[in-house]
């Protein structure tokens, strides 16, 4: 079964895995192809989940479907103009860790800090390396390559099921009489924010009322 408003995987270290499984990267923007997504995503043990992971996993799930990958663009400091964070980056580090240095002068918590160095290690780049443009540029820019789709026990909802045309006006199955079906058994997509559990609740009213109509009709 496709799913839908659901997480991906990706080949994170076990170092970064182990750190900062269950944290979020809040306020960041998510790109893919043309389209940009503001919110939340939040670091898994298998790789990303989240509102802002789910806004986009329609997309991301049929990239992946067909070339095997997809690479997302996060912006961990979206509302920063480019040429704002590299003047802030240009600032002396002094005697401070890289990580302190970020943490101060780009506001990055220690899960965006951590996504920036699993990147620069997988570029082969290190991070110390970079000049304040070149990091600029990455911190709006951090590349993640999302290699599947997360286990379904974790999706939110799914794709595909029984389709509307094999549905009549009532919810009852044309080729199965006296059964009706709603909810994730039909074949729709929706975002979440209450469109799903609306949507669930709409079709299950109307399959049920549907219900009652056929036992009168077979009753009577
Ligand atoms: C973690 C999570 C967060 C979510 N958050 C949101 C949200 O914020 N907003 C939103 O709109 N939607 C949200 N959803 C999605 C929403 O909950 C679902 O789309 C909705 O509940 C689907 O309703 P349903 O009745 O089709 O299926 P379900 O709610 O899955 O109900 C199916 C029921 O059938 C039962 N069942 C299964 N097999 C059998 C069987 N053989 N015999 C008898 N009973 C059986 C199951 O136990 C279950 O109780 C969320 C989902 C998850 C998992």
């Amino acid at each position: 079964m496709p799913r839908a408003n659901c997480g991906f995987t990706v080949a994170w270290s076990e170092i970064f895995r182990n750190r900062f499984k269950g944290q979020p990267l809040k306020g960041v923007a998510l790109s893919f192809g043309s389209h940009t997504v503001r919110g939340e995503a939040i670091i898994t043990r298998a790789g990303l989940e989240g509102g802002a992971i789910y806004a986009l996993s329609a997309r991301l799930r049929e990239a992946i479907g067909s070339s095997g990958q997809a690479t997302l663009r996060m912006a961990l400091r979206p509302d920063l103009a480019m040429q704002d964070l590299m003047v802030q980056l240009s600032r002396p580090r002094g005697r401070q860790s890289l990580s302190n240095f970020l943490r101060k002068a780009a506001h990055l918590s220690p899960a965006a800090i951590g996504l920036l160095q699993e990147t620069a290690i997988a570029s082969g780049v290190p991070l110390s390396s970079l000049s304040s443009a070149s990091l600029a540029g990455l911190i709006n820019a951090v590349p993640v390559e999302l290699n599947g789709v997360a286990s379904i026990a974790r999706a939110i909802s799914t794709a595909g099921g029984i389709s509307f045309n094999e549905l009549d006006a009532d919810f009852m199955i044309r080729r199965l009489r006296g059964i009706f079906a709603a909810g994730e058994m039909l074949d729709w997509e929706a975002p979440t924010g209450g469109y799903l559990l609306q949507a669930a609740f709409a079709t299950g009213a109307a399959a049920g009322r549907g219900a009652l109509k056929w036992l009168s009709r077979s009753m009577g």
